[in-house]
C-alpha cells in the first residue's frame, strides 16, 4: 500500500488518525511540532514518541516526496536551482534566491503548465498534474531544513515556479494556511507571494479567503491584443475584466496588488507602452515590477536592454505608478522567471 505524505493531512485529520492508533489527543500536536517546527526528516527523530508509535507512522505515512536529483548555483553562487523527483518520477523545479539580508524561496505547484504563456519555458512544455498540498510544503521544507543548516532561515517565499496556482486553487490555499497557522509554520504571510496569470474567478475568491498573503498578477501588456498573443489565458479572461478584478481585489482586501511585466525588446517596451500601462493603472493600489526577459531556448525575442528598462520605468514613476526595476538572477542555470523546465531541461 502507498504511503501517505504526511503534509498532506491537517491537523484535524492527522489528530484523528492518531485516536484511531489508540494515541491520546495531545500527540498529536507532539508530532505536529517536530514536523512543522524542528522539520524533522525521519521518524526516528522523533524521541518523545514510543518505538512502536514511530514504527506505526513510518509504515503508514511518508515524511519526504522530493528526491533531489540534482541542484546547481549560479556563478555568484547566491541562486540555486534544484530538480526534484516526485514519487510518480515526473519532476519539478525550485529555486532559492540569496540576498544579504533575506533568502527567498521560489516554488512550482504544477509539474508543467496548461497556460501556455509564449516566451515561458514551463508553458511550451505542456501540462501534467497539479502538486499536492504536501508535495509544496515538501520544496519548502527541503530548504528550511538546509539552511537551518548553515544558522540562516528562509524570509520569502513565493509561488511563482512552476505552474499556475490558481489552477491548483485548493491545494494552493492548503499550503498557505499551513505556512501562517501559528501552531504550524508559523510563517508571516506578508512574506508570502502567490502570483497568477489572471484567472478571474480565483482572484475574487482568494480576495475573500482572509489571507494576508501578497498577490502578484503577471500582465505583461496594457493591450489586450498583444496580451493575448503573449498570454493566452488573456483571450478567456480579458484585460479590462481583469483589471476590474484586481480593482475589487484591493477594494476588498486593502492590500496593494503587484503586477509583473517582462519587457521584450521592441514588443511590449515602448514608452507608449508605459503610458498605456500607466493610465491602465491609474489610482490603483498597486506596484509594478520590472524586468527584462529571461532568455529561453523555446522563444526566440530577447529581453529589453537596460536603457529600455529604465526609461519604461521612468514614464510609470513620473505618472505616479510605484514601480521597481528587478534584477534578473540565475539565468545562466535557467532558474529565472519562465526558464523552468523540469526533465525537458535538464539541469
Ligand atoms: S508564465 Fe506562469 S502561467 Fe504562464 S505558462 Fe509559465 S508558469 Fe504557466
Amino acid at each position: 500500500m502507498a504511503k501517505t505524505l504526511i503534509y498532506d493531512l491537517d491537523f484535524d485529520t492527522f489528530a484523528q488518525a492518531l485516536t484511531e492508533l489508540g494515541q491520546q489527543p495531545f500527540r498529536a500536536r507532539q508530532i505536529w511540532s517536530g514536523l512543522y517546527q524542528q522539520y524533522y526528516s525521519d521518524f526516528s527523530q522523533f524521541s518523545n514518541i514510543s518505538a512502536s508509535l514511530r514504527a506505526a507512522l513510518s509504515e503508514q505515512y511518508t515524511l519526504d516526496p522530493l528526491t533531489p536529483r540534482a541542484s546547481l548555483r549560479s556563478k555568484d553562487q547566491l541562486t540555486e536551482k534544484t530538480l526534484f523527483g516526485l514519487p510518480d518520477d515526473l519532476s519539478v523545479e525550485t529555486v532559492l534566491m540569496r540576498y544579504e539580508e533575506r533568502n527567498s524561496l521560489c516554488i512550482s505547484t504544477q509539474v508543467g503548465c496548461p497556460m501556455g504563456c509564449v516566451f515561458c519555458a514551463t508553458g511550451q512544455m505542456g501540462y501534467q498534474r497539479g502538486l499536492s498540498t504536501g508535495e509544496m510544503l515538501a520544496q519548502i521544507i527541503h530548504f528550511m531544513r538546509l539552511l537551518k543548516t548553515e544558522g540562516k532561515s528562509l524570509t520569502n517565499i513565493v509561488y511563482m515556479g512552476m505552474g499556475e496556482p490558481f489552477l491548483n486553487y485548493e491545494a494552493t490555499m492548503d499550503s498557505l494556511r499551513r505556512l501562517t497557522d501559528p501552531s504550524a509554520f508559523n510563517f508571516g504571510a506578508r512574506r508570502i507571494t502567490v502570483s497568477t496569470v489572471g484567472i478571474i474567478p480565483k482572484i475574487e475568491k482568494f480576495s475573500h479567503e482572509g489571507l494576508q498573503v501578497n498577490l502578484a498578477v503577471s500582465l505583461h501588456s496594457a493591450d489586450n491584443e498583444l496580451r493575448s498573443q503573449l498570454v493566452p489565458a488573456n483571450r478567456i479572461y480579458p484585460l479590462k475584466n481583469l483589471i476590474s478584478a484586481c480593482r475589487a481585489y484591493t477594494d476588498e482586501t486593502h492590500r496593494r496588488i503587484s503586477f509583473e511585466y517582462a519587457l521584450i525588446n521592441d514588443v511590449n517596451d515602448s514608452t507608449a507602452a508605459a503610458a498605456q500601462l500607466a493610465g491602465l493603472l491609474k489610482g490603483m493600489l498597486c506596484h509594478v515590477n520590472l524586468i527584462a526577459l529571461n532568455p529561453s531556448k523555446h522563444y526566440s525575442l530577447q529581453g529589453s536592454p537596460r536603457e529600455k528598462v529604465h526609461a519604461f520605468a521612468d514614464v510609470l514613476s513620473e505618472r505616479g505608478i510605484p514601480v521597481t526595476v528587478r534584477l534578473r538572477r540565475g539565468i545562466e542555470i535557467q532558474a529565472g522567471c519562465g526558464q523552468l523546465a523540469s526533465s525537458q531541461n535538464p539541469l
